[in-house]
């Protein structure tokens, strides 16, 4: 079994205020579409992520990633058809259609609606309609309407792969979502108990009710780390991963990268996992002249592991020379590499000690970070 997630991301959904699309909104330190990718990880083998022709710089953005991309449509089923149709050659068998703007679905959720494809061709999320109903006209009520058997609909709806593509190709349009095409092509759908904190950002106050959500989950952890290397014979130093030409150069068990590790301790700080020392003995020949890179990779790799993300790191240099001003831009692109992170996740300042100290008398560099690491 081959499952895969379409996250319709392609809307200008402008209705929840900001000017800019809900989706690329910042929600609790990130934008919202990136807290619902995530929700899919682990869960489906595929991801994709549809996107309008208009959001230029986002396409450029996710073309170096896992997921796999595809273009709007006129309309939401048009993009759902495009998520479908980039699916063709990946031997999907279960698919799920998931609404960018619901960033609090859970792993609990998903798994549900994907075992309930065990048994049905199409499963989806509903919440059992609790409010009385009323008919409206001109601000009076004008009825009222019997609320039993009635349920909202949620996503991630979902769909044997093959059903829901005869589905949308059989269809005339105008469905308002992937149930009702299924239905419109004789497919029976089950209901799964929906949740009621996977609601869908449409207001501008729902931005706020949603970090609400995410707050009474989110573990969010703070790291410092601090390290310094001394001066010794040589031509440069490598600092956050980038080689500098200085008349002398660090000295240190590997490449003596300050910077990073810094920032690795920072990592392993925010985890409570010891520090580089530990992880990486000096006493251990096999790290003598190893590139920072691999530790700094090993406690990415363990904030991973252990669930959680990098949400940003702060990393100072102390030092009078080199100027680390001109290198900052290469040094922030570096360490973000390495890391997996966005440039603007990344922050590489200096500053001089006043020749004041050890680093003022130029006798070795100190670095300093900060690391914010988020489980939610
Ligand atoms: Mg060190």
């Amino acid at each position: 079994m081959t499952t895969a997630a379409i996250i319709v991301a392609a809307g200008r959904g402008l209705r929840a205020g900001g000017g800019t699309p809900k989706q690329w909104r910042a929600l609790a330190g990130r934008r919202v579409a990136d807290w619902t990718i995530d929700r899919f990880r682990g869960l489906v083998d595929y991801i994709v992520l549809v996107l309008s022709d208009e959001d230029a710089p986002t396409w450029e953005e996710f073309r170096e990633t896992d997921l796999i991309l595809a273009t709007g449509g006129a309309d939401r089923a048009g993009s759902v058809r495009n998520g479908l149709q980039a699916l063709e050659n990946h031997q999907v068998t279960r698919v799920l259609i998931h609404d960018v703007a619901r960033p609090c679905v859970s792993a609990h959720l998903i798994q549900n609606v994907l075992n309930a494809l065990d048994t049905h061709q199409a499963a989806a999320p509903g919440l059992p309609v609790t409010d009385a109903l009323w008919i409206g006209h001109d601000g009076s009520v004008s009825g009222t309407q019997d609320r039993s058997n009635l349920f909202a609909a949620q996503t991630p709806q979902g769909f044997h792969y093959d059903a829901i593509v005869k589905a949308h190709a059989a269809h005339p349009g105008g469905a308002a979502d992937d149930v009702e095409v299924a239905r419109a092509a004789g497919l029976e759908v089950c209901i799964v108990p929906g949740d009621a904190d996977n609601l869908k950002i449409t207001r501008p106050e729902d931005f706020a009710r949603v970090e609400r959500i995410m707050g009474t989950t989110m573990d969010v952890r703070l790291g410092n780390g601090y390290d310094v290397h001394r001066f010794g014979d040589g031509d440069h130093v490598i600092l956050c991963g980038v080689k500098v030409p200085h008349e002398r150069g660090l000295q240190g068990h590997s490449d003596a990268d300050v910077g990073m590790h810094a920032v690795t301790d920072a990592i392993y700080g925010a985890l409570v996992q010891g520090d580089i020392g530990q992880h990486f003995p000096p006493s251990d020949p096999q790290w003598k002249g190893a590139a920072s890179e691999i530790f700094l990779r090993h406690a990415v790799e363990l904030a991973e592991t252990m669930g959680y993300r990098i949400s940003n790191v702060d990393c100072t240099l102390v030092c009078e020379h080199p100027k680390i001003g001109p290198h900052a831009p290469k040094m922030k692109e570096e360490m973000s590499k390495i890391m997996g992170l966005r440039a603007d996740q990344v922050s590489v300042k200096a500053t001089t000690s006043e020749r004041l100290g050890f680093t003022g008398r130029s006798e070795g560099i100190a670095a300093l970070a900060t690391a914010c690491l988020v489980k939610a």
